[in-house]
Formats: structure tokens, sequence, C-alpha cells
């Protein structure tokens, strides 16, 4: 018998076609009236199309979201929120986006509705993360969390193709380490078994089709299942191992995810037996690990760290920051299986 906690985060999620639509609604059922809307400088036409649904309820437009969450960026964001008396944040954009909307929650209070554009799966976990001095810092607080989501798959017909597919194996990523997490739950293992499925069955569609509605839909809708697990449960090995090489080596969030995952999970392999399985079936494979690399391969995913300019003479060094203040995980972690890890990975070499 499996003993477990189970805890809900309170979200609202309004998930369809056309959804967008409806951000005024969402403002008003939040209880807000003036909505500060957020995103990076190339989504400014998407945030103008926001802005101008919201009507009346518009407090201004601030393209100003980075990569990382500068501390800088996050101050600007929080002082012009203030000076136009903004009393909820509409964030348009990927995680980096709906992470500036967290940074102005964190210190205001003021409530986030956040409409993801990509599916990397900030908009449904209380985490926050924001850059000083070089240094991420990261932590939980719910005041974070949005409290309502717009998943409107039209609005990431323009994700590049090449994106969306990395973008969608770091979603899996989310889910795969939920499937295996210490404080897991079968609601999450189910939630993260269909999140995987959903999106090993839209990315090779994307593949043949980028601008295919369903195969749009059916990687949202996976994003918002592994978003979920990520807000709700532990993560481990592989996450360490992406903001260690994140964080330290500057290598992109997404990329990293999609190359490491194939390897993390071999590494934990033998002690979550169960998890694997799950993952093997989710994407019709004889093995979630090997599955998953070469789902990567066929799509045309870079599998090596190598290939993202990540220096072999750095991978001790990786190795040996991973190894400090290490997560919960199902395998021990040790230097030596863990350097041969990073050497695959930074190779290219099929996981084992
Ligand atoms: P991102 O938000 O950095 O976006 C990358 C680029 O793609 C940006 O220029 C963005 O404007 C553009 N873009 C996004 N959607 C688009 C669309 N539909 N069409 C055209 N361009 C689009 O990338 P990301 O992978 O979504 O987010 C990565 C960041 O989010 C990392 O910093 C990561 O740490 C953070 N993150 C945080 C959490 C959390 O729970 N706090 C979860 C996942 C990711």
């Amino acid at each position: 018998m499996r003993e477990f906690v189970y805890k809900a985060l309170p979200s609202r999620v309004v998930f369809g076609t056309g959804k967008v639509t409806t951000v005024a609604d969402e403002v008003e059922a939040i209880g807000s009236s003036r909505a500060l809307v957020l995103c990076t400088p190339p989504q400014r036409a998407q945030a103008e199309m926001v802005a101008e649904m919201l009507g009346s309820r518009l407090a201004g437009i601030h393209d100003g979201a980075e990569m990382h969450v500068p501390i800088e960026s996050a101050r600007r964001a929080r002082a012009l929120a203030a000076e136009l008396g903004a009393d909820c944040a509409v964030a348009i954009g990927g995680g980096s986006t709906i992470g500036l909307g967290k940074a102005i929650a964190l210190e205001s209070s003021i409530p986030i509705i956040a409409i993801p554009t990509t599916y990397a799966g900030s908009e449904m976990t209380p985490i926050y993360g924001i850059t000083e001095n070089g240094l991420k810092r990261t932590g939980k607080d719910v005041r974070v969390l949005p409290r309502s989501v717009i998943y409107d798959p039209d609005l990431t017909m323009t994700l590049p193709l090449g994106m969306s597919l990395v973008s969608g194996m770091n979603a899996i990523a989310h889910a795969a380490e939920g499937l295996y997490a210490q404080d897991g739950n079968p609601v999450m293992s189910l939630m993260g078994q269909e999140g995987i499925r959903a999106l090993a069955e839209g990315m090779p569609q994307l593949v043949e089709a980028p601008d295919d509605k369903e195969a749009r839909a059916s990687c949202l809708y996976g994003a918002w299942l592994c978003g979920t697990v990520l807000g709700n449960v532990g993560m481990s090995l592989h996450h360490k191992l992406c903001h260690t090489l994140g964080g330290t080596f500057n290598l992109p969030h997404a990329e990293t995810h999609t190359i490491v995952l194939p390897h993390a999970l071999a590494y934990n392999s033998p002690n979550a037996p169960e998890a694997m399985e799950q993952i093997a079936n989710a994407i019709h494979a004889s093995d979630g690990p090997g599955g998953l690399h070469r789902i990567a391969t066929k799509l045309g995913m870079p599998t090596a760290l190598r290939d993202l300019g990540m220096k072999e003479a750095d991978l001790d060094r990786a190795c040996e920051i991973a190894l400090s203040k290490p997560y919960w995980n199902p395998r021990p972690v040790e230097a030596a299986p863990l350097r041969a890890l990073l050497q695959r990975a930074w190779e290219g070499a099929e996981p084992r």
C-alpha cells in the first residue's frame, strides 16, 4: 500500500481556442479592475491584443520581461505597477514573463493572471526565481501562484517549431520526475502520465504541421498537467542538474532539459522501476529513458551539451556543484556515476 498526502493548490484554469478573449472576465473574476500587462519585447503585439481586450480595465503594458528575472527588472516592474495603480498583473508569454509577474506579486501581493505561450509550466507553480549579482535565488510562496490561467492554443501558433519541441520536453521532465517524487501521490501520477502522453502525441504532429490546431492543443493540455505536477511535488536529480547547468554555465533552459532528461532518468531507473514503466507506456516505447532519447533524436532536438556551447573542461565543476546541496533523489547521487552521466549528456551518447 502506498501512503500519501494530497494537497491541492488554489488556481482557476480556462482552456480553449480563442479563450484569451475572456481576459477581462478573468480580471473581474479575481476581484481586480486595473491590469498591468507584462510581456517580452518580441511578444509586444500579443500584449497589445490583450490590452485592447481589457478595455477600461487596462492600467498599462510593460514589455520589460527578461530571462532569469534580474532584480533590477523586477524593481522596475514593481515601481511601474505602483505608479499606474495596477491591482493585478496579466503575464502573457513564457516562464520568463510569468516569472516577472511572480516577482511583482512577491513584494506587492497583487494577483497574477497568466496566459502561457510556451510549455514551461511556471503558471501552475508557487515557485519564483530572481537573479541578483549573478545568482538566481528561488523560493516558494503561494502569493506568486497565478490566481487564474488562460490556456489558449492559438497563442502558441507563433512559437517556433524548435522551441515548441524543447519546451515540450521541458514539460515532460516535470511529469517524469513527479512520478518518482518522494512526496508524490496517485493524483499527480495520473496527471503526469497523461501530460507525458499528450505531449508525446502532439510533438511529432507539430513536426508534420506546426500550425495543426489539435496538435497545439494537445501539447498545451500536456503542459498544463506537467506544470501542475511541478507545482505540487518535489523534483530530483534532473532538475538539480538543469539548474546547475543553466545557472552556472548559462545554458538555455528548455534545450538543457531536453538533453539531460534521458540521462537523468537512466541514472534513476534502477531505483524507480514503476515510474520508468509508466513513462514507457505513456510514450509507447519499450523503455522510458531510451524512448525519450529516440523521440528527441527523431524529431531533430538537440541531444548533446557540447552543441549548446558547454566546454568539456567544465564538466568536473558541474559535477561538483550538482553534488553540493543535493535534492532528494530515488538513487543516491554519487560522484563517479554522476560524472559519467554528464559526460554522456555532453557527447550526446545513448542514455544508460
Ligand atoms: P521564455 O519565457 O524565456 O521565452 C523564450 C522566448 O520565446 C522569449 O523571447 C519569449 O518572448 C518567446 N516566446 C514565448 N512564447 C512565444 C510564442 N508563443 N511565440 C513567439 N515567441 C514566444 O522561455 P520558457 O522556456 O517559457 O521559460 C524559461 C524560464 O522560465 C526559465 O528562466 C525558467 O527558470 C523559468 N521557469 C520557471 C518555473 C517556475 O515554476 N518558477 C517553471 C518553468 C520555467
